[in-house]
C-alpha cells in the first residue's frame, strides 16, 4: 500500500478545494490501472491561524507505487491547485506502507495536528526521518496537513462520512441551484444517521457552500450508504462528480480537557466550572457570561449567528455548575456546546411580611430586614423558586454554526442527557 496526503492547495477568493484535488488524483490513479481503497478527509486544529476555511487535509489510500502516486499527485497540484494565492503553500508526502502501520512519530504527529500547533520544519524533519517522499511549493507549509493525513488512520478512532458532490467546471463561481425542499425530505429521510444538512430551526439549508469552489453539496454522517442515498435525493443541477471521504468531522477531536488555571489562546478546550456572572447580550447580538471557579474566571461568548443557541445561553444563572466547550481567542472561549452539571433552583430575596404581603425594607447593615407599617421582621434574605427552562445535560450551537470537526449531540457519547438541534 500507498499514502498520499496533501494539503493547502486553495484560494478563499479564487476556490478550488483540496478534497478537489484528492478525488482528482485518485481518479487519475485508477485510469493508470490502480485501486484507490478510500480517500480520508481529516480536519486539523480548527485554531490554525494560516487556514483558509476548515483546515482540511487529505490522504489517499491506494496500492499504486510510491513513484506513480508521486508522479500522479505532484503533476495533480501542478494543474489544479491556486498556488497564484499569497497564502497557498501545497505540500506533498508519499508514505510507502500499510496505513494501519505508521511508525509511532507520525501518528503522534497526526494527534498533535488536531489539537496542538505544529512547524514546517518538524514536518520536514520527520518526513525525512522516516524515509517519506515529499515536495512542497512555495513556502510548502502544506507539509504540516499533508503528514498529518498520513498519520490520521492509525491516530483516530472515530470515523464520519462525508458524500460531497462538484459542480461543472463551467458554473464554477456562479450561483448553486439546488433544490432546498428536496434537501429536506432528503434529510429527513436519513435523520439521525445523516446530520447537519440543514437547519430546522431556521429553515436554512447548510450543506451547500457559498464559497466559489467547486463544491456542490456535502452530506454528512455516520454511515456512508446514508450519505450516499441522501446525496442522491437531491434534485439540483448536474452533478460532475462526488466521492464519499472518510473524515474526523463530528468528532469534537480538537477540544482537550482543559482546567481553568491552564487554559491558553489557540487552544479548544472542555472547562469545568460554574457560572459566575450572568448572561449579558452586547452589541451585535453576541452573548457572554462569566465562568470560574474561586481563582479564576474565564468570559466565554456564543456568537450572533449561534442564533436560538443564544437563549439557551441567556437561561443560565449565576451559580449553575457547567462545562462549556469550545476554542479560546483573546482570553474569551467561543462556545460550541456547554452540558448543564448543576442547576441553580432558588435565588435569595428579600423577605414578604407576613401581615401585609409587602415587601420588606432593610433594616440596616446587617440586621436584616422589617415591615415598618406591622412591626414585622425577618433576619435576612430568603431563597425564592425559580422557574428553569434549562434542564442538567448537553446544549449546542445548531447546525448552521457548526464547525466541522464538532461532535453534533444526536451522534451520542456525551457524559449525560443531549439536548440536540436539528
Ligand atoms: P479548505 O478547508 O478550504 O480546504 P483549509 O482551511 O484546509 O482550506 P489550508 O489551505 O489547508 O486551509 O491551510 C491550512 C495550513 O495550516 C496548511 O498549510 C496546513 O499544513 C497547516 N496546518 C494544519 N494543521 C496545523 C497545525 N496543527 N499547526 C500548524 N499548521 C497547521
Amino acid at each position: 500500500m500507498t499514502i498520499i496526503g496533501i494539503d493547502d492547495t486553495d484560494s478563499r477568493e479564487r476556490g478550488m478545494c483540496t478534497t478537489y484535488i484528492a478525488d482528482t488524483v485518485a481518479r487519475r490513479l485508477k485510469c493508470r490501472g490502480a485501486t484507490v481503497e478510500r480517500v480520508l478527509l481529516i480536519r486539523c486544529n480548527p485554531a490554525v491561524e494560516y487556514k483558509t476555511r476548515g483546515n482540511a487535509a487529505l490522504a489517499i489510500h491506494t496500492d499504486a507505487s510510491v513513484e506513480t502516486a508521486f508522479q500522479a499527485a505532484s503533476r495533480t497540484i501542478d494543474d489544479v491547485a491556486e498556488t497564484s494565492d499569497d497564502r497557498t503553500n501545497p505540500g506533498l508526502v508519499v508514505a510507502p506502507g500499510d496505513p494501519d502501520r505508521v511508525p509511532e512519530a507520525v501518528v503522534r504527529f497526526a494527534r498533535d495536528a488536531v489539537d496542538d500547533h505544529l512547524t514546517r520544519a518538524a514536518a520536514q524533519t520527520l518526513a525525512d526521518r522516516v524515509g517519506y517522499r515529499r515536495h512542497g511549493w512555495k513556502n510548502g507549509r502544506g507539509i504540516i496537513g499533508a503528514l498529518t493525513a498520513i498519520g490520521a488512520w492509525q491516530a483516530f478512532g472515530e470515523w464520519t462520512y462525508e458524500r460531497i458532490t462538484y459542480r461543472e467546471p463551467s458554473r464554477w463561481g456562479t450561483d448553486r441551484a439546488v433544490d432546498p425542499d428536496s434537501v429536506f425530505e432528503a434529510a429527513d429521510a436519513r435523520y439521525p444517521a445523516v446530520w447537519d444538512t440543514v437547519d430546522r430551526g431556521t429553515g436554512e439549508v447548510v450543506c451547500v457552500p457559498r464559497t466559489p469552489g467547486p463544491i456542490l453539496y456535502g452530506i454528512r454522517g455516520d454511515n456512508p450508504e446514508a450519505c450516499q442515498a441522501v446525496a442522491e435525493g437531491i434534485e439540483s443541477e448536474p452533478v460532475d462528480r462526488a466521492r464519499t471521504f472518510c473524515t474526523n468531522q463530528g468528532t469534537d477531536g480538537h477540544l482537550r480537557d482543559g482546567t481553568l488555571e491552564s487554559v491558553r489562546d489557540g487552544y479548544a478546550y472542555r472547562l469545568d466550572g460554574c457560572v459566575l456572572s450572568a448572561p449579558e447580550t452586547r452589541r451585535g447580538g453576541h452573548v457572554f457570561f462569566g465562568v470560574g471557579d474561586d481563582e479564576r474566571t474565564i468570559d466565554c461568548v456564543a456568537f450572533e449567528p449561534t442564533k436560538r443557541f443564544r437563549n439557551r445561553v441567556r437561561d443560565l444563572h449565576v451559580g449553575d455548575r457547567v462545562t462549556v466547550c469550545g476554542e479560546v481567542s483573546d482570553g474569551t472561549l467561543k462556545l460550541e456546546k456547554f452540558a448543564i452539571r448543576g442547576l441553580i433552583t432558588t435565588e435569595p430575596t428579600t423577605p414578604t411580611c407576613p401581615e401585609c404581603g409587602r415587601t420588606m425594607e432593610s433594616a440596616g447593615s446587617g440586621q436584616g430586614y422589617r415591615c415598618r407599617d406591622c412591626d414585622t421582621s425577618s433576619p435576612g434574605t430568603v431563597d425564592r423558586p425559580i422557574e428553569r427552562d434549562l434542564e442538567v445535560g448537553w446544549y449546542e450551537v445548531p447546525p448552521r454554526a457548526r464547525r466541522h470537526i464538532a461532535k453534533p449531540l444526536i451522534r451520542g457519547g456525551f457524559d449525560g442527557p443531549t439536548h440536540p438541534e436539528r
